[in-house]
Parts: structure tokens; sequence; C-alpha cells
């Protein structure tokens, strides 16, 4: 019979299988010129659907001066930026935040009401990100062959914690850009086995998460004579992005290729895409893994913040199903379409 906790593991498990392919060095596409993006964080509009006059801000404000008093009825905030509107000077009375562009305040109860407001970029202030995102961390070292286990204690050094906390901090930095959009997960169990076979997984959430990698899968990788240490590091970059991203398990998941590929676009960003790893046009926009990470890269080249606002719209706690029509609201275009332009361009 199998034991409940293992079974329970395979469940949760996200196979993470990265193939050990012959490796060569990455062709890089040529970054093309982003979209327009707004160079400040919010800006004000005197009329609803940013009509009349106005002006843009990064900064907090505590009075908006006598000209702009009760006067602002809509307002642009840039992706990943965040404004609240206060009723009265230096932030007091009644608030409202907004996290996107806001055409009309009218029904939300603030048209010509505001005299102070509190803008963050979501952008420079990385503490707060560091904090939430430096896990507990308790390394299981279960190989008994001290020349395996040092292939990982090499690369680690002799604090693995630092080292992976370090990864972990990486990982928010590359999705996200406030603590508070982070899901949350905060002790992870290491463990280094012996597991012929596989290489790597990660399961359970929040306060109980395992990571496991195979030290078979870097003994193999070492007689290759490929390098073990940005193999370990790409592969942990993979798994705790499992970790913080966003699932929308409480819409029944989103697509598990596209979750893959978020866990190799965010590895890939931090340097360590695996070699001889290339764009493939031939295959599906979810197919997971390098597929769709060369595919998510190649927006975020062209549309401001894309990955994280992909990321974004798998939120874990909005109650809403994902679908793939969030590509379309980040933009404009059906993934389908976007696939297409990706395939016509590669
Ligand atoms: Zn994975």
């Amino acid at each position: 019979m199998a034991h409940p906790f293992k079974r329970q593991m395979a469940a949760l498990a996200w196979a993470c299988s990265v193939a050990a392919a012959m490796w060569a060095p990455p062709a890089h596409p040529k970054p093309p010129p982003k979209t327009a993006a707004a160079a400040s964080a919010a800006c004000f509009y005197e009329h609803v659907n940013f009509q009349g006059a106005s002006f843009c801000s990064n900064a907090d404000n505590g009075w908006v001066g006598s000209s702009w008093n009760d006067r602002i009825s809509s307002v642009k905030v840039a992706p990943g930026a965040q404004v609240t509107l206060h009723e009265h000077r230096n932030h007091g009375g009644r608030t409202l935040t907004l996290d996107g562009d806001t055409v009309n305040l009218v029904p939300l109860g603030m048209n010509d009401l505001a005299s102070s407001f509190k803008v963050s970029s979501g952008d420079g202030n990385t503490a707060d990100l560091d904090v939430k995102c430096t896990p507990t961390v308790v390394l299981a070292l279960e190989d008994t062959d001290p020349q395996r286990s040092r292939l990982f204690l090499d690369v680690s050094g002799d604090n693995p914690e630092a080292f992976m906390q370090d990864i972990g901090r990486k990982v928010c930095r590359t999705l996200y850009k406030r603590a508070s959009e982070i899901r949350t997960a905060s002790r992870v169990k290491l463990i280094v086995r012996y597991a012929p076979g596989e290489v790597a997984w990660k399961a359970g959430d929040g306060a109980d998460i395992t990571v496991m990698i195979s030290t078979a899968h870097l003994q193999s990788v070492k007689n290759q004579n490929r390098d073990v240490g940005k193999e370990i590091k790409g592969i942990l970059f993979h798994e705790m992005t499992h970790m913080y991203q966003q699932d929308d398990s409480d819409g029944h998941g989103a697509d598990a290729g596209l979750i893959e590929g978020i866990a190799d676009t965010v590895r890939f960003r931090n340097g360590f895409v695996p070699d001889g790893a290339q764009p493939n046009p031939n295959g599906r926009w979810n197919d997971g893994y390098r597929t769709t990470a060369f595919f998510l890269l190649w927006l975020d080249e062209r549309y401001d913040s894309f990955i994280y606002q992909l990321n974004r719209t798998m939120d874990t706690q909005d109650g809403k199903t994902w679908t793939p029509e969030s590509f379309k609201t980040i933009t404009g275009k059906a993934v389908d379409q976007l696939w297409t332009d990706y395939r016509n361009a590669n």
C-alpha cells in the first residue's frame, strides 16, 4: 500500500524534467524596442477618460494645491504601480487605492474629492520583497556517498541556507514589484538525494515546502563535462519559482504548461539558460518549460512588464478561474495571434 504521505507528495510534485541533451551556446534574439512605457508612476486628469488638464507624479503628495484640489476625475497608473487617493490634505479622510488605469472616479465615489495622494512606483525598493522571500531553509543530505554530496555542497558553499535564500530573493525580484503580491512561502526543506531517473521537484506550499534535487542527475551532468554549478542554480531558480509564483489554485489551477514555462522564464532571466536551449516556434505556446519560456521572454520585450502582469493574473486569492484570455487583457491580442506573431519572427 502506498504510504499516504508519499502519495500526497507525488500528487503535489511538479515533474520538472530537464532534458539532458547536448548543450551549445544559445542564440540570443535581438531585442526589439519596447512599447512605450509610462515615464511616471501615475498621471492625474481633470476629466474622465484621461481628458482635460493633467499632471504626473512619482512621489507622495500631501497637498495637491488649490488648483488641483477636489478636481481629479481619472488616473493613469503605470504597470506595477499603485496610487492611493486621499480625501483630505496630508493623507487624511477617505481613501481609494488604484492598481491600474482608472477612466472614471465617479462610480468609485472619489470624483472631484482627492486632496492628497500616495504613489508606490513598485520599483527600486526591494527590501520588502527580500524579507518576504528569505525562507527558513532546512537541508536534508540523504545521499550517503560523500563524493556525490560534494557535487552540491561545493556549489552551495558552507552556508546552503544562505545560498537558497539568495535565489529566493532573486526569484521574487524577477516576478514581483510589491511584497503584498507575493504568494507566501516561508519554509523549505531541501532534500539532496540519490534518485536515479529524477532531476528535481517541488511539493507543498506555504510553511511546508519540499524541494528535491537528485545527485544522480548532478553526477550525470558532471560526467558530460557540463557546469554542475550552473545546473544546480538553474534547477533551484526553476523549483523556487514554483514556491513563489501564482498558479491560480483557487481557480482549479492555471495552465500547467504555462506554470512550467514561467519557472524556466525566471531561470533564464537570471542568467541560467541551459546550453543549447533555443526558441521552438514549432511547438505550442503552452508546451511548457523552455518552449514557453522563450515565448514569454519575447513577449516581455514587447509588452511592458508582461511577465509580471501575467503572473498577477494567476493570483491564488482572487477567486477567479484563469483563462488564456489574460494574454489579451495584457497585450490586446489573443494568445494564438501572439504565438503566430512569435513564429513568424523566429
Ligand atoms: Zn517545474
